[in-house]
């Protein structure tokens, strides 16, 4: 009987893919309430684009009180470089709005003392936030084991066949969270992120250089074929 072949777990993305990308430290970036507007202002756009809204939103109001305050049309006009100015103007004044109304302020500190499903329902309760933005607030703002998962990470797990092919995007974050242990689980977001942007990447994995081709069922058979061709032509001119 021919041998299985032997396939990437979490684990093995951990020990090969940690040496390739070094040591990851986790830092916090804005409070969860500011994580959680520009969370808003980064949908749909590049963080090139979020980062100048957000900026530019704090900027002119100075505080989330101003904003939850301001004029939706006024909130519009300071994230205009973060595109869809009209939705999220509007949901960010809502949210705010609903925040300060059940806590009381715009400090969110409590989530990192809930169990972590505990904290996750609290966010997913606010309007226009599902697993991806809890699970980003949670982890990049309170360093807590919540996994976001993003389009590289999500492309890179299917590939690897970490999660079925029929999966969402947010069933994938249930499914990919408990693979590794609490501690790991920033790394291992990190790596994979890592890992669709330098090798599998969506059009043309370089799955010659992947360290992770030996247990990849996707191997040589991902990928735009009319961009791998256009490859082979540019690099046969060179
Ligand atoms: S072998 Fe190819 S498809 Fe599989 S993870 Fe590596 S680059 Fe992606």
């Amino acid at each position: 009987m021919a041998e299985r072949r032997k396939r990437v777990r979490a684990a093995d993305v951990m020990s090969q893919l940690g040496p390739l990308y070094g040591p990851v430290e986790w830092e916090p970036r804005y409070n969860p309430a500011e994580e959680l507007v520009y969370t808003i202002l980064s949908q749909h756009t590049s963080d090139i684009n979020s980062e100048r809204a957000f900026l530019n939103l704090m900027s002119t109001f100075g505080t989330l009180e101003k904003i939850a305050d301001a004029p939706v049309e006024e909130i519009e006009v300071a994230i205009r470089s973060g595109g869809l100015s009209k939705q999220k103007s509007g949901r960010i004044k809502e949210v705010l709005n609903i925040v300060r109304a059940d806590v009381g302020s715009f400090d969110l500190s409590f989530l990192g003392e809930m169990p972590l499903e505990e904290a996750k329902t609290w966010l997913k309760s606010l309007p226009g936030v599902g697993p991806k933005t809890a699970a980003i607030i949670l982890c990049f703002s309170l360093g807590m084991p919540a996994m976001p998962v993003d389009t590289h990470i999500y492309r890179v797990s299917q590939r690897l066949r970490l999660i079925g092919p029929k999966v969402s995007a947010d069933k994938a974050h249930d499914i990919l969270e408990p693979m590794v242990s609490e501690d790991d689980v920033f790394a291992f977001h990190v790596y994979l992120i890592q890992h669709g942007r330098q090798v599998c990447k969506a059009q043309r994995p370089r799955c010659d250089d992947c360290a992770l081709a030996w247990g990849c069922p996707s191997m040589g058979k991902v990928g735009n074929k009319r961009a791998k061709r256009r490859g082979r032509k540019s690099s046969s001119r060179v």
